[in-house]
């Protein structure tokens, strides 16, 4: 026995999956992906971030018996009310992808110019030791910014070509990954939600 308590990472992506192992280095826990255990993703139909979260670590933490750590993200517009928000993978459609919901995106801003671009990146984090924890451990943060009136950049993915973080002349996707988990929405988050869970003998 290792003594590490398996947690699943209810997600399939393997940069989140990197950047959790990373983050929880110190804890006695061993992070599995979801999808290493057959579990296939949960339908995200909350309303909030913090919703979209529960469901997904609640369905992981089901299909497995294992606590569970699930995120969920996206990107706020000011002048789009807060859109795209939750629908933020799916803004142009279905399977549209990246590209189609970056060009959507900036349709939608012409003719909004300067700061009236203000936008922000947010991360809600949850981890439920089982599938009905009633007192899940909730971590949110969010990293501010702008719009950008071109995409810029080959780094990062979803909307990094357009999102030009407070204080930066650069977009994410020209900043680099190392520098964008430092400060990140997800980076901060993880930080915190790894505090959080030490801080109730996790
Ligand atoms: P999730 O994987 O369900 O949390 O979906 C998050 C979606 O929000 C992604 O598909 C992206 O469109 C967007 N998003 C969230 N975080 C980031 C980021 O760090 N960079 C770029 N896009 C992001």
């Amino acid at each position: 026995m290792s003594g590490l308590r398996r947690v699943v990472l209810a997600s399939s992506n393997a940069g989140k999956l990197r950047e959790m192992r990373a983050i929880l280095a110190g804890h006695p826990v061993e992070i599995v992906s979801q999808s290493d255990l057959g579990v296939p993703p949960a339908e995200e139909d909350g309303e909030t971030f913090v919703a979209n979260a529960l469901i997904k670590a609640r369905h992981a933490a089901r299909l497995t018996g294992l606590p569970a750590i699930a995120d969920d993200s996206g990107l706020e517009v000011d002048a789009l009310a807060g859109r795209p928000g939750v629908h933020s993978a799916r803004y142009a459609g279905g399977r549209a992808g990246d590209a189609a919901n970056n060009a959507l995106l900036l349709r939608e801003l012409e003719g909004v110019a300067g700061a009236a671009r203000s936008a922000r990146y947010r991360c809600a984090l949850v981890f439920v030791r089982d599938a009905a924890d009633a007192a899940p451990v909730v971590r949110e943060a969010s990293w501010e910014g702008r719009i950008a009136t071109a995409p810029g950049g080959g780094g990062g993915f979803g909307y990094d070509p357009l999102f030009i973080p407070a204080g930066e002349a650069r977009t994410v996707a020209e900043l680099g990954g190392e520098a964008k988990n430092r400060v990140s929405h997800r980076g901060q988050a993880l930080r915190a939600l790894a505090a959080a869970m030490r801080d109730v003998g996790w």
